[in-house]
């Protein structure tokens, strides 16, 4: 296999993104909470939230979404804002280098606005430190100068909303994490569920399909939104050129077996992780690092990306002493459960 292959930024099952990316993208999320699909247990707190900070005329508290990439935190930060009537603005972590950065932007908020911080855990520990108090009184203690002449001002923000968004909330610290009035967990969303946001976004960009063509493209999405219209834009290519348009169940896995994913949304990313963790450390367990160095991907990648979606079809396990597959792998990669024998070869 070629180098190019296993990059992760190439493969079509990543949820990874850019704004730039992907255009479309944009058009397809869900502006309010009823287009909004699955996830019912969020939904149905925000709503609550948004309508007693709208009665009471008060800006919303600060919320905290955790989930793996992909499942539609960003969306939800939009909704929230047009729910609550305000304006977005939205950022990450890394983009803030300095405290200067964090101060332009708190500044130039408006009153109630909702300021959306993508991968919040990779904010510089000195820029979360002046966001406690913004968070906490909606004020801004800046030092100003150097030395024995530096001295501190305090600067007054709008009322503003901040939703952070994060991989998993055990990144972040304990003073920011604190900070937060609403803590919400995204779950990895069902087939049904995508199949559901598969036909509306169908809808949207004009394409024909049928349920178990929509079916079909949704259970080979690893519970994650932005893979199902990533795959769906790419079967519509597929049904365009070879077929009549029309996307089928039959069509859907032509298109999806050609690039390389099984019934179960697994890539050569995944097999060669669960092939590994067979081969060489006769199914488990081996711990994160380890595994990290023998596939050559970096083990918080590991963590978000490959692992929630492995444990949840029952393919991996983690224990205190690292991670293991379970029977139902070695089953669909074709191994004799017990030993690191291949039945047959199946891809
Ligand atoms: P995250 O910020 O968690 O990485 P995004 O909010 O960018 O994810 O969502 C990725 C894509 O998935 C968006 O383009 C959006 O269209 C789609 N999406 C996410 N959640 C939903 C949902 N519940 N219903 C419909 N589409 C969704």
């Amino acid at each position: 296999m070629i180098e190019q292959e296993m990059d992760f930024e190439n493969r079509i099952v990543s949820p990874d993104y850019s704004f730039t990316q992907d255009d479309a993208e944009l058009s397809l999320r869900p502006k309010n909470l009823s287009e909004y699909i699955g996830q019912d247990k969020v939904k149905e707190n925000l709503k609550i939230y948004i309508t007693a900070a709208l009665q009471r005329n008060e800006s919303l508290d600060h919320v905290l979404l955790y989930g793996p990439p992909g499942l539609g935190k960003t969306t939800l930060a939009g909704i929230v804002a047009k729910e609550m009537g305000v304006n977005l603005r939205v950022t990450s972590g890394p983009a803030i280098e300095k405290q200067g950065d964090l101060v332009a932007i708190l500044t130039s908020l408006q009153e109630g606005d909702v300021l959306f911080i993508d991968e919040i855990h990779r904010l510089p520990r000195n820029v979360e430190e002046i966001l406690y108090p913004a968070m906490e009184d909606f004020s801004l203690d800046i030092i100003i100068g150097k030395g024995p002449s530096a001295r501190s001002i305090r600067l007054d923000v709008p009322h503003f909303t901040l939703v952070g968004a994060t991989t998993r909330s055990g990144q972040l610290t304990a003073p920011l994490r604190d900070r937060f009035g609403v803590l919400l967990r995204l779950d990895l969303y069902t087939p049904e569920q995508l199949a559901e946001i598969v036909i509306r976004s169908a809808g949207i960009l004009g394409i024909g399909i049928e349920k178990d063509g929509a079916l079909e493209i949704a259970s080979r999405s690893r519970g994650t939104p932005r893979i199902a219209n990533r795959l769906l834009k790419r079967v519509r290519d597929i049904a365009q050129v070879e077929f009549d348009g029309v996307i089928t169940e039959q069509t859907a896995r032509a298109a999806l077996s050609r690039f390389e994913i099984d019934e179960l949304g697994l890539d050569d990313f995944d097999r060669k992780m669960l092939s590994t963790i067979i081969t060489n450390y006769g199914g488990g367990p081996v711990g994160l690092d380890t595994l990290a160095a023998a596939i050559g991907e970096e083990a918080v990648t590991i963590e978000d990306v490959y692992e929630p979606y492995l444990m949840q079809i029952g393919f991996l396990t983690r224990t205190a002493r690292g991670r293991c597959v379970t029977k139902l792998a070695y089953d669909h990669l074709g191994f004799n459960f017990g030993n690191d024998t291949k039945q047959q070869s199946m891809f």
